[in-house]
């Protein structure tokens, strides 16, 4: 790799400089009070306290950021009620648990994700290493199992009872025209369920870190990859600026950039609060209008003062937008917005 000085020694040696860049295209450093330690994540009542309680724990004894968001996201990947993320997560259409997850870190800007990774309970960790230990970013499939297994990790079946039998009422639900049949007594499909989770977090120096987590889309195409891996789709921060994270159709995260839109929107001057809404808004645009979009996004964010933001696309009467924080002020549950009504 050639550093910036010997770059600039070569450039000078061709009678070449580097061109001056407008300062306002850069990320300008913007005064944060330190000491406010704040970690966020995209749940609300029912799994926040849960899952932020052991990130704040090493938060507020000054411990490591990459830390408290790792093991924030590890809770509901270990979990196995939760159906959306890690162990326990729903299978792709052909009952094998497959995951996606990214982490970035603010101080050095580098990032690791894992994608389509099966039997590996926590693939945040993986990802975490895939940043640490090597020099690439995205693992994915069997290069992303092998990884962890190098590194110590246990393979196991990541298909829970309850979600075996839900992915068996879909398989034997999902046509008339194939040789599965569901018990009578037992017809009709549950509905697709999404989910996903996105951990945040600024420590008391004011750094910035985050991790999103997923079992992706329930009965997707073996292979496919949703937007929780891709760093700027799924996940994105800005050790200047703060951090974004999304759930919900990753298909539309990822040809948006919506994550890197909302951090970018953040550096322009945006509120964390009104760069979620423009994000949606944005989707909703690239759709064509309300009336052509019929799937969710929720988009949260984190600005480095440790002021936050959530929106989502459509109103979803059982699952409100919200997300959960904890700070030295405590726990915290704080609703978001939407833009499009429930009919
Ligand atoms: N964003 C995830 C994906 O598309 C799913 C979700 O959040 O519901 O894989």
């Amino acid at each position: 790799m050639i550093d910036r000085r010997k770059f600039i020694k070569s450039l000078s040696a061709l009678g070449m400089s580097l061109p001056v860049l407008k300062s306002d295209l850069l990320a300008k450093p913007k005064k944060v009070a330190k000491g406010n330690p704040i970690i966020l994540c995209s749940r609300g009542e029912k799994w926040g306290r849960k899952v932020l309680r052991p990130g704040w724990e090493v938060l507020r004894k000054r411990g490591s950021l990459l830390d408290a968001v790792e093991a924030s996201a590890n809770v509901t990947e270990l979990d196995p009620e939760d159906t959306s993320v890690g162990y326990g997560g729903l299978p792709n259409m052909d009952g094998v648990v497959q995951l996606d997850a990214s982490i970035m870190n603010g101080p050095d800007h580098n990032c690791g994700s894992v994608a389509c990774i099966e039997g590996v309970k926590t693939p945040s960790s993986v990802a975490r290493l895939v940043m640490e230990r090597t020099d690439h970013i995205h693992l994915v499939g069997k290069g992303a199992q092998d990884f962890a297994i190098m590194h110590g990790f246990k393979i196991e079946n990541l298909l829970t009872e309850k979600t075996r039998k839900i992915w068996v009422r879909w398989r034997e639900n999902l046509s008339d025209k194939d040789d599965y049949f569901p018990p009578k007594s037992e017809k009709g499909s549950d509905k697709r369920t999404t989910g996903t989770i996105n951990v945040l977090g600024v420590d008391s120096n004011g750094d910035v870190a985050g991790i999103t987590t997923t079992s992706g889309l329930a009965w997707k195409i073996p292979g496919r990859v949703g937007d929780s891996p891709i760093i700027g789709a799924g996940l994105y921060l800005d050790n200047e600026v703060g951090a974004v994270g999304a759930t919900g159709r990753g298909e539309e995260m990822i040809r948006s950039c919506g994550s890197f839109l909302g951090v970018e929107l953040m550096r322009n001057g945006l509120s964390p609060q009104e760069a979620c809404e423009e994000v949606c808004k944005r989707i909703i645009d690239i759709n064509g209008g309300a009336s052509k979009v019929d799937f969710n996004d929720k988009i949260v964010a984190l600005g480095k003062n440790g002021d936050v933001g959530c929106a989502s696309i459509r109103e979803k009467k059982d699952d409100f937008p919200e997300i959960a924080t904890w700070s030295k002020k405590g726990f915290k549950v704080t609703k978001g917005t939407y833009l499009i009504e429930q009919k």
